[in-house]
């Protein structure tokens, strides 16, 4: 194994004076899938965002590193040409700007990129039609997710952050997504830090290690059995106590409360 990782340590980030992610340590090798699970409003969004750089976000403390470079000193395109890639859970709409302009800065000549994405665009099942539109713009919601796995099946970053790819997809648009991006982590090696509410993306996109983000940290990780046990029993007993509590000994906490407990 080369020495790649993604590696998050101590992470604590703000967003509008409020701190939303309060120590996060994660480290993610190549090939690996990382799922993050949590309740609506955890901080999974935030955490995505502050390791790709949107603004908006102010970093307290800790280091986000890809291959030993520290991605928080470098504005969001750097983050993206040391490697990094972010599918956001809501993708922006850019009028005017087409998803081969966006590609067409790789060293593929047009023709090729042209051929590439429409080989990508048939594996996951998107109509040709979109890849001239702008982009995400008049996209129903799963349409904005399958342009988002293309962009990553044709730009082949080291480390994929993937915020509720499956969110707005059918059932066989989910299917072929995760297969697509699963097929990455083994002929690409892609390493993934996948968001999500529900363990059926993980049939397809199997997870090395579950995750469970409560009120901006880490509360427990295990195997992927844990994603079966949430998809199960909910996030009940995993309402932000320490990580070294048993799931269980937390009491009769709301998980949907108010995740600041403001
Ligand atoms: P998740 O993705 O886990 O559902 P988010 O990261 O989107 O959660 O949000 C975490 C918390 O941060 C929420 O309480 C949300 O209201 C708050 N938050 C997110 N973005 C902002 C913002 N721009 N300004 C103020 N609060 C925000
Ligand atoms: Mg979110």
């Amino acid at each position: 194994m080369t020495g790649s990782a993604l590696i998050i340590s101590d992470l604590r980030a703000s967003v509008g004076g409020t701190e939303i992610v309060h120590g996060v340590d994660l480290e993610i090798r190549p090939g690996e899938v990382h799922a993050v699970m949590g309740p609506n409003g955890s901080g999974k969004s935030t955490l995505s965002h502050v390791i790709m750089g949107k603004p908006g976000y102010e970093v307290q403390s800790g280091s986000v590193t890809l291959d030993g470079v520290e991605l928080l000193d470098l504005p969001t395109w750097q983050r993206a040409r040391a490697g990094l890639f972010l599918a956001m859970q809501y993708p922006t709409e850019v009028p005017g700007v087409s998803l081969t302009d966006v590609l067409s800065n790789s060293e593929a000549s047009a023709d090729e990129l042209d051929e590439r994405l429409r080989a990508e665009a048939d594996r996951i099942g998107f109509d040709h039609q979109f890849l001239s539109r702008a982009l995400n713009v008049d996209l129903s919601g799963g349409e904005k997710k399958r342009n988002e796995t293309l962009q990553l099946a044709v730009m082949k970053p080291k480390f994929a952050v993937l915020d509720e790819l499956d969110s707005g997809l059918d059932v066989d648009a989910l299917r072929l997504v995760a297969r697509r991006v699963e097929a990455a982590t083994q002929e690409d090696d892609l390493g993934v830090l996948v968001i999500t509410h529900y363990s059926r993306l993980l049939n397809e996109l199997k997870p090395d290690r579950v995750h469970i983000l409560s009120r901006g940290r880490f509360v427990a990780s295990g195997g992927p059995e844990l994603a079966e046990e949430l998809e199960a029993s909910g996030y009940a007993g995993y309402a932000g106590e320490p990580a070294e509590q048993p799931p269980g000994a937390a009491t009769a906490i709301d998980p949907f409360a108010d995740p600041l407990g403001l």
